[in-house]
């Protein structure tokens, strides 16, 4: 994250930021193919691509089915909804699931559209989950957490955002920790994955190469033998990923978080399939990088040259995104200011004023 989950404002199903961003130097090798339903699409050796549905504009999840001996690896899950479980029994019922059944499920993080069904599969074949531990706890922590009344804490956010009492009474009206609702309950037990590790699955090795800014500890899977990245939420040819902060962390820096993880994603090869969990696989990821860092960068540079008196976050939506921000766009817009606004202060660039509870940045 730091996107709040627990917040109830948040469509957790639309998970990527609306900030449409440039994607030149990339290519598309599959072209316009997408796998269709039940359908697994082999594309790269031991490699499938499989799609389930994600209602809302993020439209759909890709989910990767690695070979692995007499099973199969399982690589994000689908949020739990009627939709994806229907879409998971038709791809259980034929090749290659029907012969090699689901035996391990990796989740590249927490976020309900990739570990929505992770318990759902690990239960029904008796099989262990993987992640990161920052993603494991997180999810453990988030989906523990469902009340009626929405936080005093939670209300105090919004308040500091700029949100009016009418925003704030909309927001609270879902109650506070809806990301339950879209994950299936989970196991007690999970077996931790940790950067460098090196996965062997079926005679390919798959190292884990972290990265956070869109949550905690991002695991993406790297295969160099056959130049394969599975890329998660980290990279994404077509949206620019959420990057929020939030109630969890108010003094963390996702934005810094996740520029630092471009600078180190854009140390592996510059030829490698990428394999991102929304849009199609392409290559060009460094390319794709520096166009995601860039657009960053560019908002800290226009949202400093807005800040020349003091402005709340809902005072910086206009420069910030294309669209007007209402509904439950609210948050996620409030999210990922805020992580540019608080990026500027830790360079130094602002300085943030709290009067009435209320947050106020100016330029420094
Ligand atoms: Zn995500």
């Amino acid at each position: 994250m730091q996107r709040d989950s627990t917040s109830p404002d948040v469509s957790l199903t639309q998970d990527e930021s609306f900030v449409a961003t440039s994607h030149r130097g990339l290519t598309y090798p599959f072209g316009e193919r997408v796998p269709g339903a039940g359908e697994a699409l082999a594309v790269a050796p031991g490699v499938r691509w499989i799609r389930l549905p994600v209602p809302g504009a993020l439209d759909h999840i890709n989910c990767w089915l690695l070979d692995d001996g007499a099973v199969t690896t399982v690589v994000d899950t689908g949020l739990n909804v009627d939709a994806a479980v229907a879409a998971w029994r038709a791809l259980l019922t034929a090749p290659p699931l029907a012969e090699r059944p689901v035996g391990r499920v990796i989740c590249t993080h927490f976020h309900p559209d990739h570990a929505g069904l992770a318990g759902w599969l690990a239960r029904k074949f008796q099989v262990r989950l993987w992640m990161t531990r920052g993603e494991w706890l997180t999810l453990r922590v988030l989906t523990s957490d469902a009340r009626d009344e929405v936080p005093e804490e939670q209300v105090a956010f919004w308040r500091a955002a700029g949100w009016d009492a009418a925003q704030i009474a909309a927001a609270s009206a879902g109650g506070f920790g809806r990301m339950r609702r879209m994950v299936a309950p989970l196991p007690l037990s999970y077996r931790r994955i940790v950067d460098g590790e090196t996965i062997a699955i079926g005679d390919a090795a798959w190292q884990v190469v972290t990265a956070s800014g869109h949550c905690p500890e991002h695991g993406c899977l790297l295969n160099a033998r056959d130049g394969v990245l599975i890329a998660g939420d980290q990279v994404l040819p077509r949206i620019s990923s959420n990057v929020s902060l939030g109630l969890t962390e108010p003094e963390g820096d996702p934005l810094g978080e996740w520029l630092a993880s471009i600078a180190k994603l854009m140390g592996l090869p510059g030829d490698l399939l990428v394999l991102p969990a929304h849009g199609e696989p392409f290559t060009g990821l460094h390319a794709r990088l520096a166009a995601l860092r860039d657009e960053h960068l560019k908002r800290l540079d226009i949202l400093h040259a807005h800040l020349t008196e003091p402005r709340r976050a809902v005072d910086c939506f206009g420069r910030m995104f294309r669209r007007r921000i209402e509904g439950d766009m609210l948050g996620l817009a409030t999210g990922e200011t805020l992580a540019h606004l608080r990026r500027l202060e830790v360079e130094g660039r602002a300085v943030r004023e709290v009067r009435d509870g209320v947050w106020w940045y100016r330029a420094a």
